[in-house]
């Protein structure tokens, strides 16, 4: 290990910034390789994103009302320039309506709606304010392996980092490489294979969602109130004020050539509503990740962040904050293992630990990803139907939106049972799914707590064998 601790961080997501910062700030030399540009960072449009998640990672979010209130809500500066992140309306409560519209549930809402782009710029500056390197036109090609081949034995020792812009790869040493280039996991998939942890994720994995910011129209009387459509396709469809002149709407449905394509799902919605007007002001899409994580989120010499880890929230994709916080937690365990001059798998094993143990996040995620799976082939009429009988309630919602997989209670069941009963398939699926909800978010709070080959392994094959019994 080289006397100054040393940090290489590839992708300058909201995960690799926020863990770039906070190692900077410990003192840790740190540079971030990230293939594209300052000004194109994040996306071009608004995101949901976790007000808890902003708020540990240093963020003031707004207080919840209906109106966002505070220094980073959106404005234009002293010299006319656009300032702030957070979009100036504010969703406390939201209403989620059922697929075929005939029920609604209000859920407490627990995002801000953010400004990607510049939120995206503002990781960047403060990463850099820090003292962190952060070099754009920079992609990472390869990682530099030494040691076994099992997770306990290999060690990441650097990376090969291409300039974009001479052409020139040069080969880099770190004591840490931290993966977060989104959801291809560049480097955590060119770990072997025998460690368990290097896999892709599959198609199934994924949604595909699109979205558009249009200008709003006015003068036409259209009460759209804000809301979300849940299920739909498999996936959600929304509609969210940004600000008075604003309008947000997209749709996500499962990745499946038999879904209808979610710019189209759009398009109808859009031609319903006449306030929404044809002039686009932001938008795209692509693919959102809505996976299981891998069964370690650490290496000798290596921490995966952000969706590279699957740190989404299996019900709706919303990412930002799970990478933010899985930055947070990756760096408080680097600065505790560099405290030791330590860069081994057992020194890092405390980010694992937290992720799906401490914070509870990587458990609710796995079992929120089991209830995914098995009931992900209802109909829009089984949905429906569970709406208006209130089996899907208001408090579910909350907190499957919010990425919390509740354990069910016995009035819940009892109401389960109740309401059911005229569909009898669909209670035994829905009964599947909870019981196979809660073995597996028992079985991540029973993670190991530190690094232990054998009892890893123990671990990992219930975890697979658990998760085999949820997908068809
Ligand atoms: C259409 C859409 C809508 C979404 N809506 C929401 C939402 O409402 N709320 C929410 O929370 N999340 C949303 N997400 C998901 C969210 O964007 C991600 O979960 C989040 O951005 C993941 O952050 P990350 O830190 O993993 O990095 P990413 O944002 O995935 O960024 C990875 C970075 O790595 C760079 N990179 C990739 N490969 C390399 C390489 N080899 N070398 C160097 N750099 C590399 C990329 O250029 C990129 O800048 C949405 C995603 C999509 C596609």
């Amino acid at each position: 290990m080289s006397d100054k601790f040393t940090v290489i961080v590839a992708g300058a997501g909201p995960g690799g910034c926020i863990f770039a910062r906070d190692l900077a700030k410990a003192g840790i030399d740190v540079t971030v390789y990230e293939k594209g540009d300052y000004e194109t960072i994040g996306h071009n449009w608004s995101d949901a994103m976790e007000r808890s998640a902003l708020e540990a990672t240093g963020f003031a979010a707004p207080f919840e009302g209906s109106v966002n209130t505070g220094p980073l809500v959106k404005s234009k500066d002293a010299a006319g320039n656009p300032a702030g992140i957070y979009e100036q309306h504010a969703y406390p409560y939201m209403e989620v309506w059922a697929p075929d519209y005939s029920s609604r549930k209000t859920v407490n809402f627990r995002y801000v709606t953010t400004d990607r782009r510049a939120l995206g710029k503002l990781l960047v500056d403060q990463a850099r304010r820090a003292g962190a390197d952060v070099l754009f036109q920079h992609e990472v090609v390869d990682v530099i392996l030494a040691g076994g081949k099992s997770l306990g034995d290999v060690e990441v020792t650097g990376v090969v980092v291409k300039d974009l812009e001479t052409g020139e790869a040069r080969s880099l040493q770190a004591d840490i490489v931290a993966d977060d280039t989104g959801f291809n996991a560049i480097l955590r998939t060119k770990l072997p294979s025998s460690t368990g942890i290097a896999g892709k994720f599959s198609n199934e994995e994924f949604a595909m969602v699109h979205r558009t910011v249009r200008k709003r129209n006015k003068d036409v009387i259209d009460p759209v109130a804000d809301h979300y459509r849940y299920g739909y396709n498999m996936g959600y469809q929304w509609i969210q004020y940004l600000n008075e002149d604003e309008i947000d709407t997209g749709a996500g449905v499962r990745h499946d050539p038999k879904n209808p394509d979610p710019k189209d799902i759009v398009e109808e919605f859009i031609s319903r509503h006449p306030s929404i007007s044809d002039e686009v002001i932001r938008g795209g899409g692509g693919l959102c990740l809505v996976g299981r994580s891998p069964a370690s989120l650490v290496a000798g010499g290596f921490v995966v962040i952000g969706d590279a880890a699957s740190q989404t929230i299996p019900m709706t994709g919303c990412g930002a904050g799970g990478a933010m916080m899985g930055g947070k937690f990756a760096a408080e365990a680097v600065i505790a293992a560099a405290s030791k001059g330590k860069n081994d798998c057992d020194a890092l094993w405390e980010y694992n630990r937290q992720w799906f143990v401490g914070s509870k996040r990587g458990a609710n995620y796995a079992g929120l990803t089991a209830l995914r799976n098995i009931l992900q082939d209802l109909t829009h009429d089984d949905i429906s139907f569970l709406f208006r009988k209130d089996i899907l309630s208001n408090e579910m919602l909350t907190d499957s939106i919010n990425g919390i997989f509740t354990l069910p209670d016995l009035p819940t069941m009892l109401k389960t049972l109740g309401g059911g009963i005229t569909r009898p398939g669909l209670l035994l699926k829905l009964n599947a799914a909870t019981t196979a909800g809660t073995k597996i978010f028992k079985h991540y709070l029973a993670y190991p707590p530190e690094w232990d080959a054998a009892r890893f392994e123990a671990w990992k094959v219930k975890a697979d064998r658990l998760f085999a019994a949820t997908v068809k």
